[in-house]
């Protein structure tokens, strides 16, 4: 199945809002196995609209439209693919009952308005929105598939991955491809690709495909075959022959994230932490507090930016700071020690470094220490040199920590 994304809003045209939606129903496709050749994005304009659904109906055999489903003059999405397909728009009376429910229940008034919002162009299959009040389309246009998604990503989302993305694997024609991505961390894509060159090149199906992003390399790996089982049976071999040789920076896989499995694995281990932080200044603590269920894993967290704030916060000694300096190995053994002891934390975590744009006592551009004290154990610290901006350095260093505690 080959498919093409409509992005409809004069807003993105202008450059006030990225096109996220795109980027994320590809991702959600590619994943499904579902090739996408084309995205397009169409203002909040009839008779271009209508000529882009036109053209896209030749080509595709999917046409995912985002945005306009709204109640406002500009929405004009279904209004539009009501008049390709020649269909009237009629009234949903589920969906309008829903939100008649929603106005009563924020004791507000109903215009109309809003009752246009459970318009459906006739014959769809309904999706039903759980995040917002316009409904999703299901339509089909002489072999076509055309669905129809709200603009808000919180609403469009849910709706694709719940309702959209099910319907289309029942409906698509040949053999499934099952994907899966694995997530690395602490090895660059040149060297991952280099190490794994000989996995990369005999590649038929299962395919893997690396891609680099936000500090991460991911590797998507997907197998094609007519049962599912024996798909993910191959996804298996593939998965334990790629990790025999870089298997120790991997961290997770599909959604996960480098925070999620970090947290989940103290708070399953019913361990505390704390953090005293002078590069990342409350960075790690922060990450660790937007987790649900922080508070029994976080403890506290103290922000050390000046050498007094190092000595009077966490007790590093001002002979560190002489002999040593800040951005050093002792000094970060005793910022993690010292948070873990005056705050009663299992771990204390503990980043210093130079993160530019002027170098700090001497130090390159870069140069990072963290500090982990664990319990009674003899307290360690890593160094390591990372390149780009400040705020790169400073997101990186809290990855390397939290990476680090996983190990
Ligand atoms: P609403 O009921 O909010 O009007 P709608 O389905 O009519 O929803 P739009 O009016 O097109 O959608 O867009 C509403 C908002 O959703 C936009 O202001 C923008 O914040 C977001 N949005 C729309 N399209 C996209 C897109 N392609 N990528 C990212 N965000 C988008
Ligand atoms: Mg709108």
């Amino acid at each position: 199945m080959n498919a093409e994304i409509i992005a409809v809003g004069s807003e993105l045209l202008l450059g006030q809002i990225a096109n996220t939606n795109a980027q994320f129903i590809s991702q959600k496709l590619a994943e499904a196995g579902i090739d996408v050749y084309r995205h397009s994005v169409v203002g909040d304009n009839q008779s271009r609209l209508l000529a882009e659904i036109s053209a896209a109906q030749d080509r595709a055999e999917l046409i995912i439209l985002t945005g306009g489903l709204g109640p406002t003059k500009d929405d004009l999405t279904k209004e539009t693919v009501a008049q390709f397909l020649g269909k009237k728009l009629v009234m949903h009376d589920e969906s309008l009952h829903f939100i008649e429910q929603y106005f009563k229940n924020a004791n507000k008034a109903m215009t109309a308005n809003n009752q246009k919002q459970a318009l459906i162009v006739e014959g769809s299959d309904v999706l039903v929105n759980h995040h917002g009040m316009a409904p999703g389309m299901i339509l089909n246009s002489q072999g076509t598939i055309l669905v129809l998604l709200p603009g808000p990503p919180r609403e469009m989302k849910p709706m694709l991955q719940t309702s959209v993305i099910p319907r289309l694997l029942k409906l698509r024609k040949g053999e499934p491809v099952i994907s899966r991505v694995l997530r690395y961390f602490g090895i660059g894509e040149a060297e991952l690709e280099d190490r794994i060159e000989h996995l990369i090149h005999k590649q038929i199906n299962p395919t893997i495909a690396p891609l680099a992003s936000d500090g991460e390399v991911t590797l998507r790996i997907s197998a094609k075959h007519s049962e599912v089982k024996t798909a993910q049976k191959m996804l298996d071999v593939t998965e334990a022959d790629i990790n025999s040789i870089v298997g120790k920076y991997m961290y997770g896989k599909n959604d996960e994230t480098l925070l999620q499995k970090t947290f989940e694995l103290l708070s399953s281990s019913q361990l505390t932490i704390a953090s005293a932080e002078s590069l990342t200044a409350g960075l790690f603590a922060s990450q660790i507090g937007s987790q649900p269920g922080a508070s029994s894993v976080l403890k506290g967290g103290l922000v050390c930016y000046t050498n007094e704030a190092k000595m009077n916060l966490a007790g590093v000694s001002d002979k560190t700071l002489a002999e040593e300096g800040a951005v050093s190995k002792r000094c970060a053994i005793e910022l993690a020690e010292g948070v873990k002891n005056r705050l009663g934390s299992d771990i204390g975590i503990s980043f210093t470094g130079s993160a530019g744009p002027e170098s700090l006592e001497g130090q390159p551009l870069g140069t990072v220490w963290i500090g982990i004290a664990f319990q009674s154990n003899p307290p360690i610290a890593l160094h390591i040199k990372l390149q780009g901006e400040r705020n790169y350095i400073r997101l990186k260093a809290v990855k390397h920590g939290l990476f680090h505690l996983i190990q």
